[in-house]
């Protein structure tokens, strides 16, 4: 424990920015900030905050946090665990990774290689260690279909844990890191289970009208990769420092899942408000619900794409994303989204929920 300490306190560091380790630029400083390269020095910095009397937040990819204005109090500890390790029996490769790879590079390793099961998953941002948080999910394709376990460092015992997916109780863009026990596990490493040599995954409309354009009758996982890519480019869904579209946490809310009696009222009050209901995208999902699109409904409320708010705003490709267009506060984005929130709640009835986590708010 002794060492863990001295390679925690070696690397930590006082009133670091946050904005410039997140995707959306925005926040204040963090009063402590370190990097763990392995699950020892993370086991050190936790037990340092512990003993500082110090709140501890856990960063990834820091592309599905808005930090605030004020930054965060306590200890920032970056997760930089590193690893890739896979084993070929037959067609079935089990893969682990460090919850600090980047998991688009570690897509990109599986494409390479022809293992299938991550293809729909293309250009996330993000690391390894925020998949099964939000049971990560994209085209088709979700983490709970190809996740086999993961290693935890469990704050409550102090000690390292390995958890089925029965135990990360995954659902829909969830799972038990993002609601009963938010607080309690970190992530270290994961692993998946693909498939050499697999059949790529298209079940999408995007992804099938993608390759008739293209005039591709069998799609390789490269060529799923790739369409992928180019539609999630279409909409600023990748990271591109040249594309200010993309200076965003991605989808800002959640595409909302309701029941099918409430999915009538929602088509009844659109009729009287936009005079149809025609074009109400909606897909089943899981109990007989339904699936509804938070840009279209973002859009319909009365927020074009390209709106803005100060120094936000929405982004021009995709009415999901909100957007810091120079110099944002996260006082902006909060403000904005809780004028989408209202006004897609009056309209329709829905009430959206933010996918970002909040850093620093507390105060
Ligand atoms: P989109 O493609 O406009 O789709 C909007 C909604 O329609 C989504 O809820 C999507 O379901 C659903 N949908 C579309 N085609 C479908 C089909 N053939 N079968 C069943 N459901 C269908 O959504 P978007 O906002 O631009 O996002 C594109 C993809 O990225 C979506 O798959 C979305 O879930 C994913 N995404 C994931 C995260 C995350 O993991 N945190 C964040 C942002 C976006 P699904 O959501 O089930 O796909």
């Amino acid at each position: 424990m002794a060492k863990d300490n001295q390679e925690f306190e070696e690397s930590l560091s006082e009133n670091v920015p946050l904005a410039e380790c997140t995707t959306f630029g925005i926040g204040g400083q963090a009063r402590y900030f370190a990097e763990a390269t392995s699950s020892e020095v993370l086991r050190g910095g936790v037990a340092w905050a512990k003993s500082q009397g110090l709140p501890l937040f856990v960063l990834g990819g820091g592309s599905n946090i808005l930090v605030a204005d004020d930054g965060f109090p306590g200890l920032v500890l970056r997760v930089r665990i590193r690893g890739l390790h896979s084993r070929i029996e037959g067609d079935k490769v089990t893969l682990t990774a460090g919850a600090g790879e980047d998991w688009d590079k570690v897509v990109a390793a599986c494409i390479s290689n022809n293992w299938a099961g991550f293809e729909c998953l293309s250009g996330i941002p993000g690391s390894v260690g925020a998949t099964p948080i939000q049971n990560v999910g994209a085209y088709g394709q979700e983490i709970s279909e190809t996740f086999v376990s993961l290693e935890a460092l469990d704050l409550e015992r102090a000690y390292l844990v390995t958890m089925t997916p029965d135990e990360c109780e995954f659902g829909y863009r969830t799972s038990r890191f993002k609601t009963r026990e938010r607080d309690r596990f970190i992530i270290t490493s994961v692993t998946y289970r693909l498939t050499a040599d697999g059949r790529p995954t298209i079940r999408y409309l995007d992804l099938q009208l993608y390759f008739k354009g293209g005039g591709i009758k069998s799609p390789a996982l490269s060529d799923v990769r790739e369409a992928v890519l180019a539609i999630r480019r279409s909409k600023a869904m990748v990271i591109d420092i040249g594309d200010p579209d993309s200076r965003s946490v991605g989808s800002f809310f959640v595409n909302p899942v309701v029941t099918r009696e409430a999915f009538e009222e929602i088509k009844k009050r659109a009729r009287s408000f936009i005079g149809s209901d025609k074009d109400i995208p909606s897909y089943s999902a899981s109990s007989g619900r339904v699936k509804l699109s938070a840009a279209w409904l973002i859009e319909r409320a009365g927020f074009e794409r390209g709106y803005t708010y100060g120094n936000v705003g929405i982004s021009q490709k995709h009415a999901l994303a909100i957007i810091n267009r120079g110099g944002g506060t996260a006082r902006e984005v909060v403000e904005l989204a809780g004028r989408i929130k209202l006004r897609v709640r009056s309209v329709f009835g829905v009430t959206l929920v933010p996918e970002p986590v909040f850093v620093g708010f507390d105060r």
